[in-house]
């Protein structure tokens, strides 16, 4: 039994001490029934918080109101929640209160019937309200009740929907579906911040491409990053595109990305060619279609979009800074040895030899760039990339250079002479910038 797991029984086990029932509830039930390691354990139970906390002094209370004490054993977080029934949703996000109710009431209110499950953690017996288990056996994603109100109540749960339909691989019940394309707009009310968590564990899912195609036909995406609409029907150049419009080159992308890619390269993979549909012209003395200055706007509009999706400013400079180079990996191999050094030197550059491998593989399928820059990554492997300088600000104010803008020129300058195996050795460098100044 795992770590977790057992911590998890023994609270439980003193729960039913004290005379009061108490099951895992939820997520760590349909996990265990999928043979998945579940993330974390929650216990559903007939006492109340002020019950919970007496017999667990020390767990954080602040949720007690609505019902919850999370219980802390051995750096393991334990939820409890007292069986509930949840009163009316005014908002779409949240009751406006709630009552102690059954097991029976507390199913009835949980989003998807395969999370409706109980679990008597010494049996293992599985106490089924909802009809979760018969829809874990048919992978079928199905909204607990009436799906048109369950969605109305609260709209997070489209975005859900979408991650356990993703995650699990199971098809969205039709009637479900239905409810999730006709609500799709309640999602305006969520906060950018949830929408962002819910969307950031979707595309980085090894079938992030699913996720993102149920994103966009339920027509969730429109309220949350409606520019990847145009991408679609955005025609290309066949000759460098044969595989479609740029809706197709990114699914594609999206899809041969390695399961452990980061949340950056997803992100970054998702909206490298977003600038495309604005930049689109038609060059007709050359017959062919351009996107002249979308790297540039596109690292632009990238910027914007995550940061009205409240997304750090880490991963925001990252996505934009790949997205504003994946253009220039075409032209590697023309680079001077300074400049394709400082070019490498790039924190990101590992990710972005991930992007580029992609976007070649999902279109004209050239790897000649790729396997060049391999090679020398290779070859530069034995020293650091970007080297100790050999001349720096002091040695300048020595040589009687005043602080400005040619200081930082000469010192580029240097560096430059360095990176391309010219000045190997302070004296020469010395030497060198006497001559120059
Ligand atoms: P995971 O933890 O893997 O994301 P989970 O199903 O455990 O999946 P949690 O957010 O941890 O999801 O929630 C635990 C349980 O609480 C769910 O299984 C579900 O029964 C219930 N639940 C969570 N969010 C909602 C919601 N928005 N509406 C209704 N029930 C919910
Ligand atoms: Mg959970």
């Amino acid at each position: 039994m795992s770590h977790p797991r057992k911590i998890a029984s023994s609270l439980a086990r003193r729960l039913k001490a004290a005379g009061h029932t108490a099951y895992f509830a939820g997520g760590c039930v349909r996990d265990r029934l999928l043979g998945k390691e579940p993330k974390d354990y929650d216990i559903a139970t007939s006492a109340t918080p002020a019950q919970v906390i007496r017999l667990f002094p020390g767990s954080n209370e602040v949720g007690a109101h609505f019902g919850v004490v999370i219980a802390k054993d051995r750096g393991v977080h334990v939820e409890i929640a007292t069986f509930r029934t949840d009163g009316s949703y005014k908002d779409g996000r949240r009751p406006e209160g709630v009552t102690f109710s059954t097991p029976e009431e507390d199913a009835q209110r949980r989003d998807f019937t395969i999370n409706g499950l109980f679990e008597d953690p010494d049996s293992g017996e599985v106490i089924d309200f909802t009809g979760g288990q018969a829809d874990l056996q048919a992978k079928v994603l199905r909204a607990i009740g009436n799906p048109a109100d369950r969605f109305a109540e609260d709209s997070l749960r489209l975005m859900r929907a979408v991650r356990f339909a993703t995650t699990l691989d199971f098809e969205i019940e039709a009637g479900t579906w239905a409810a999730m394309c006709e609500h799709a707009m309640g999602l305006q009310r969520i906060s950018a911040e949830r929408i962002r968590d819910e969307f950031s564990r979707i595309i980085v899912l090894p079938d992030r491409r699913r996720g993102l195609e149920l994103l966009i036909d339920s027509g969730l995406i429109q309220y949350f990053l409606p520019e990847v609409l145009p991408l679609i029907g955005c025609e290309q150049p066949p000759q460098w595109h044969p595989e479609g419009d740029v809706y197709i080159h990114t699914l594609i992308m999206l899809e041969m990305l390695g399961p452990e890619a980061s949340l950056e390269l997803c992100l970054a993979v998702l909206l490298h060619d977003i600038a495309k549909p604005p930049t689109r012209t038609y060059d007709a003395a050359e017959d062919r279609i351009r996107f002249n200055g979308h790297d540039a706007l596109g690292a632009a509009m990238a910027e914007e979009i995550l940061r009205r999706l409240r997304y750090p400013n880490h991963v925001i400079e990252n996505v934009a800074f790949m997205v504003s180079r994946h253009m220039q990996f075409m032209n590697v191999q023309n680079m001077r040895i300074s400049k394709l050094k400082r070019f490498m030197s790039a924190p990101t550059f590992t990710q972005e030899l991930e992007l580029h491998r992609v976007d070649c593989g999902s279109s004209n399928g050239f790897t000649g760039n790729l396997h060049y820059l391999l090679a020398k990554r290779e070859e530069f492997a034995a020293e650091p990339l970007i080297p100790k300088p050999l001349v720096t600000g002091h040695d300048l104010i020595s040589l009687g250079v005043p602080p400005g803008p040619r200081f930082t020129e000469i010192l580029e300058a240097v560096q430059t002479e360095q990176l391309e195996g010219r000045l190997t050795e302070r004296e020469g460098a010395l030497e060198w910038v006497r001559k120059i100044i």
